[in-house]
């Protein structure tokens, strides 16, 4: 993955242009920002990233890589913020191995010292069935078949 492909949070801008200012340090603006840079960071594998960005009394120890998990699509469903505090609304698409499943999830953020932080939320996961002839579930339009839905 480079700074020209496209961002893996889906927004369709290049990685550069999008979340990867905010991989390298940059604040997120906004909690809806700071989201979309943890759900690429989920699917680049930055760990560093989001234990930096999680709120210390929420943040694990360590996260163990995760190699089994492909993040392949998220959808911001909604987001607001008021002063220091904020919510968004997402459901992130993603599978291991040939299980499919999304994960929804209202989430919290804090502002502290500038910076958004993913303070918690309560996930909840849906396996998916998708049909060969069914639009892919990875969101490109394509018949799953004719893209990851395969064998
Ligand atoms: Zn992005
Ligand atoms: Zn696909």
């Amino acid at each position: 993955m480079t700074d020209t492909d496209p961002c893996p949070c889906g927004s369709g801008l290049p990685l550069a242009d999008c979340c990867g200012p905010y991989h390298r340090g940059e604040p997120a603006p906004t909690p809806e920002a700071l989201m979309r840079s943890r759900y690429s960071a989920f699917a680049l594998g930055l760990t560093d990233y989001l234990l930096a960005t999680w709120a210390p009394e929420t943040r694990p120890a360590s996260l163990p890589p995760d190699d089994a998990t492909r993040w392949v699509g998220l959808e911001i469903l909604d987001h607001e913020h008021a002063g220091d505090t904020g919510r968004v609304h997402f459901r992130a698409t993603f599978r291991e191995g040939r299980r499919w499943g999304v994960l929804e999830e209202v989430s919290r953020f804090r502002r502290e010292a500038g910076r958004w932080r993913y303070v918690d939320g309560a996930p909840s996961v849906t396996r998916l069935k998708p049909g060969r002839n069914d639009p892919c579930p990875c969101g490109s339009g394509r018949k799953g078949k004719a893209c990851c839905v395969r064998g």
